[in-house]
């Protein structure tokens, strides 16, 4: 009779790739559940505030002390812990909880707890992933506050001594910047998702990581074995004996795989039959170019400029942008630098503009319908684009395009400022690549009309298949029907890449689709030139490419165009490929 099994297994949101195995260690956090509301007099406001705003230096203090201490491969994510300093004085927090105690005559931690509730809902109608996770920032720095306002301790990951598993309820940027890799083998925590800041910083120390488990500090115990699959998000609470050998097995092979899949990073991605790809990396951050270049980037294909618009209390300003454009151009030359305009949503909180009241911002005022709407903010950017371009192979890349008028209009837009430039005798460069973003069908429709007026497509298969399938990129509700390979999608893919050959201009992809390898073989079929994704995916994208044949790729699609859903084209690319893809890393899920 088989032995009855004692192993747990919990389901959870796999947000950084890998296997460990080991014992778990509790994060005995010190949180403040209960805040009591006491009214002050008006006499006592004074000191209240006080008493709130040395709360603030402390957790300053403690941040910055955090900063100077943070590891060399962690230094580029120095900036999300720089951001929470800003957000300390932040208005909305800050500010905000000085006003509460003033005009409701309360205590401080009240206050504090007032103003985070509001400013955290503030984010939480947002729909993008990224500005959406700002609530979880406004939620650990006033977690950071509230346990210097009430005297509680703080959590110190740099202390722990032995090689363990952490498991938490949450963990900040700030805390899983404090870990050490010889000490901390992955971490699992109950709440987060793989948007957030933890599971990018977990991705860059390429630890294992699986969130949003939910309860996993109820379940677990300290000392507990456990086994974390970050490429799958599971979690394998005191394993039985054969799973932990098969586990072993895999985590041995991934290790050997991965290192190298790494070691030959910097070969060209040349496929099989000799065709050379160019594999770029996307960055947000200009810190950013050294993991790119770490795992064999060949370019940046998308420069998100948003990211240093956030966390500020006004627009960045044209020299400002200027330094950081020609920083990343200058250090990535003679390789290519697609900076892609600012692709905002409308209601997203920046102070200085007045943010529409949108009831789907994702079909709203944003990207370049928001910047054509604010020609200003719009030629500052523009400004210090061209004049970055001076310094490096820099292009530029229009996000949204829905048609033909957007283009033209931000092509006159363009040459103003070339004009403005040149009467400011400042060196620029007007003749560099602009491309389209096609990630609306609108724009894969008019691809051939598109094509006469840029130099270059570069598909956002994020947005593309939100708004082909008409599913909200970020509702779990109907995430089981967001499929890049549903063949709607490839149609509208192929028609862009046939009418892009036809007009002899290049097609890049930038969305995560191009990340996959399971897509790859399609992706090579259809003809995409160049691919640009996460750094950490580079590697196995270009060893992958390195084993398929181009020529079967094309005749393989025939087939693949025969089908009439994606589970169909799924079992056909795993009957065709299959073996070819087992041997590859699934970096990200
Ligand atoms: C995309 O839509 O695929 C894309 C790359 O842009 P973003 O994810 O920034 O919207
Ligand atoms: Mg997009």
């Amino acid at each position: 009779m088989p032995s009855k099994t004692t192993e747990i297994i919990l389901k959870g949101i796999a947000s950084a790739p890998g296997i460990c195995i080991g014992k778990a260690y509790l994060v005995d956090k010190e949180g403040v559940d209960v805040v009591e509301k006491y009214a002050i007099t008006d006499d006592k406001v004074k000191n209240e505030v006080n008493r709130f705003k040395s709360a603030v230096t402390r957790a300053r203090n403690e941040l910055s002390d955090i900063i100077k201490g943070v590891s060399e491969e962690l230094r580029q994510h120095a900036g999300i812990l720089e951001t929470h300093l800003i957000l300390l004085k932040d208005k909305m927090l800050y500010g905000k909880a000085i006003d509460i105690i003033k005009t409701e005559l309360v205590n401080a931690e009240w206050a504090l707890r007032e103003a985070t509730t509001q400013a955290k809902s503030m984010f939480n109608d947002i729909a993008d992933p990224y500005l959406k996770s700002r609530s979880t920032d406004i939620e650990h720095v006033s977690e950071r506050i509230m346990r210097n306002l009430v005297g509680c301790k703080d959590v110190n990951i740099s202390t722990i001594d032995k090689r363990v598993i952490l498991v938490a309820h949450s963990l900040s940027p700030a805390e899983t910047s404090q870990i050490q890799l010889e000490k901390i083998m992955g971490f699992i925590t109950d709440r987060g998702g793989k948007a957030s800041h933890t599971s990018i910083i977990a991705r860059t120390l390429e630890i294992p990581a699986v969130m949003g488990l939910d309860h996993a500090t109820r379940v677990i115990k300290n000392d507990s074995i456990i086994i974390v699959d970050g490429s799958e998000g599971l979690v394998i609470v005191d394993p039985e004996e054969e799973t932990l050998i098969k586990y072993d097995e895999l985590s041995k092979k991934y290790a050997l795989r991965k290192a190298d899949i790494l070691r030959k990073s910097d070969l060209p991605a040349k496929s099989a039959d000799g065709h050379l790809f160019t594999i770029m990396g996307n960055i947000e951050l200009p810190e950013e170019i050294v993991a790119v270049k770490d795992h064999g980037g060949e370019g940046i294909g998308l420069f998100r400029t948003e990211f240093l618009y956030m966390g500020r209390m006004s627009f960045p300003d044209e020299q400002e942008l200027f330094h950081q454009y020609r920083e990343v151009a200058e250090l990535m030359a003679p390789d290519p630098v697609i900076i892609r305009t600012l692709d905002i949503n409308g209601d997203k909180a920046i102070s200085g503009i007045a943010a529409p009241e949108e009831t789907n911002p994702a079909l709203g005022l944003r990207a370049i319908r928001f910047c054509l709407k604010k020609p200003e903010i719009f030629k500052t950017q523009l400004r210090a684009i061209l004049r970055a371009a001076a310094y490096g192979n820099v292009k530029l890349l229009l996000p949204m395009i829905s048609g033909c008028e957007e283009v033209r209009q931000s092509f006159k837009i363009i040459d103003e400022v070339a004009a403005s430039l040149e009467k400011d005798a400042l060196p620029y460069n007007r003749k560099i690549e602009i491309g389209a973003m096609i990630e609306i069908p609108s724009a894969a429709i008019m691809a051939d009309a598109l094509a006469d007026l840029v130099d270059f497509f570069s598909i956002g298969t994020n947005d593309l298949v939100q708004y082909t399938l008409a599913i909200d990129r970020v509702n779990r509700h109907v995430a089981y029907l967001y499929n890049p390979l549903h063949p709607a999608v490839l149609r509208l893919i192929k028609q862009v890449v046939d009418t892009a050959k036809k007009k002899h201009i290049r097609t890049f992809m930038c969305g995560e689709m191009a990340s996959e390898i399971i897509n790859l073989p399609i992706l090579l079929g259809l003809g995409i030139d160049a691919f640009s994704m996460a750094p950490q995916s580079i590697p196995a994208i270009k060893n992958m490419i390195r084993k398929i044949s181009v020529k079967g790729a094309r005749t393989f699609m025939k087939d693949v165009l025969k089908k009439t859903s994606a589970l169909d084209i799924v079992q056909l690319v795993t009957d065709t490929y299959g073996d070819i893809l087992s041997n590859g890393i699934h970096d990200q899920k």
